[in-house]
């Protein structure tokens, strides 16, 4: 792509960045008194002003991190190099100590006072993008362009800049917080490194601050759940005219299919927004042959743990039932079978509206000039929300679009204001802690 003019960029950069939100998943949302007094309150302390103002004066080496950690490529299940500079630059900006646990998350652990809590921050390390991608940022004018650049790479600098300003500024909290490099958000990552440290022998944070998604105003509480799997129907194959009445895999899809989405179009018609979609199929050796094996890959999603639930048990349910008529329709050979493999699991769930971490949240974010929307969507907070562990996800600042392709793109518009807001969200939450008398 060209483009003429650097006022140009700006401009398709803020529509770009328009366009990619999804305004029916949006809700507009006051903060509650208390908490915006509180919120006010805390800005207003010596601490917090001269952290918000290191925030602002750092703009131009975040923006060199931002370039720096965007060039080490961090494809699905890669991400030890670009997690061991990660890694660095959290010992350098002053964690008490840091480490990188057995999934691969890097964290950066900064003592509270009292360290009653732990109040987890973290982006995600992973990008979408595949071995061998051009991962350099090519800059014009003010725009970054580069896969991964804002998604999420722009997030891990907005955790790395609040811990240098909070370090800089001395701002002591009374609860620990750790500073995290997350492994495992996209695709086929399924949230794994966030499932390891709420689940296993994680270290399951009190609270948990995600950066990911654009823009100032949105601020998800509610998470968006969904199954995936690749179900393959295997069966003897043969030659079309010689070995018909074979058991026919590409017939048991067609019939598995059929008989899932006649319960799962009246299962979606109400209630809890609930979606399916036969996204990829294949298989099949050529026209004249029985294959011995038809794949595809469904993914299904739900606002609600329970419809999810339903709709993947009627979703299993008929992949056995297209199997078996199929193999009573059998005139010759082996059975064939559906062979259902869940590729995906990404638990759902919501928070009410007065958990003070979305309280803190929606206050900051009006001390910004800008209302709070709260939002579902589908990033590492859904763990800790469907365990109901307060979470949100905020955004990385500034403008970007194009996320997931090759032309990502990212301007620096008064990024500076998402670092502010998060640091304010983040010691709102771990407590500020008290002069020593
Ligand atoms: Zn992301």
């Amino acid at each position: 792509m060209t483009f003429p003019t650097r006022t140009r960029f700006h401009l398709l950069a803020i529509a770009g960045a328009l366009m990619s939100s999804t305004p029916a998943a949006l809700l507009a949302q006051q903060p509650e008194p208390q908490y915006a007094e509180e919120i006010r309150g805390l800005m207003a302390t010596q601490a917090i002003t001269s952290a918000l103002d290191l925030a602002e004066a750092h703009d131009d080496w975040a923006l060199e991190r931002l370039i720096e950690l965007t060039e080490i490529p961090a494809p699905p299940f890669m991400e030890e190099v670009r997690g061991r500079r990660f890694a660095e630059l959290l010992t350098e900006l002053g964690a008490d100590s840091v480490w990188t646990d057995a999934e691969g998350n890097v964290i950066g652990l900064r003592r509270g006072r009292t360290g009653a809590r732990t109040i987890g921050f973290g982006g995600h390390l992973d990008t979408v993008f595949p071995e061998g991608t051009d991962v350099s940022v090519r800059q014009v004018g003010d725009t970054l362009f580069a896969p991964g650049v804002g998604d999420d790479t722009r997030g891990l600098v907005v955790v790395l800049s609040v811990l240098r300003a909070l370090e800089e500024a001395a701002v002591e909290t009374d609860d620990d917080v750790l500073f995290v490099g997350v492994v495992g958000e996209e695709g086929l990552g399924d949230l794994r490194g966030m499932k390891y440290l709420y689940r296993d022998q994680g270290l399951q944070p009190d609270v948990w601050i995600d950066v990911d998604g654009g823009g100032l105003s949105r601020i998800v509480s509610m998470g968006l759940g969904s199954v995936r799997y690749r179900v393959t129907f295997a069966g003897p194959g043969g030659h079309s005219w010689g070995a018909f009445g074979t058991a026919n895999p590409a017939h048991a899809m067609s019939r598995a299919v059929r008989h899932f989405q006649d319960v799962a179009d009246t299962m979606t018609r109400s209630g809890p927004r609930t979606s399916y979609n036969v996204g990829r199929i294949g298989g099949g050796t050529s026209i004249n042959s029985v294959p011995f094996e038809t794949w595809m890959e469904v993914d299904m999603r739900s606002e609600s743990p329970e419809s999810l639930a339903r709709i993947e048990q009627t979703f299993l349910a008929a992949m056995d039932r297209g199997a078996e008529e199929e193999n009573e329709l059998r005139r010759e050979g082996e059975p064939l079978e559906a062979i259902k493999d869940k590729i995906g699991d990404r638990p759902s769930g919501e928070l009410p509206v007065s958990t003070p971490v979305v309280q803190r949240a929606l206050a900051a974010t009006g001390e910004f000039g800008v209302e709070g929307q709260l939002a579902r969507s589908s990033t590492d907070s859904n763990v800790p929300i469907a365990m109901g562990v307060p979470a949100v996800t905020i955004g990385r600042g500034g403008q970007g679009s194009n996320g997931h392709a090759p032309d990502e793109f990212w301007v620096n518009v008064d990024a500076y204001l998402a670092v502010q807001r998060a640091l304010v969200i983040v010691v709102a939450e771990a407590g500020l802690a008290g002069p020593i008398s």
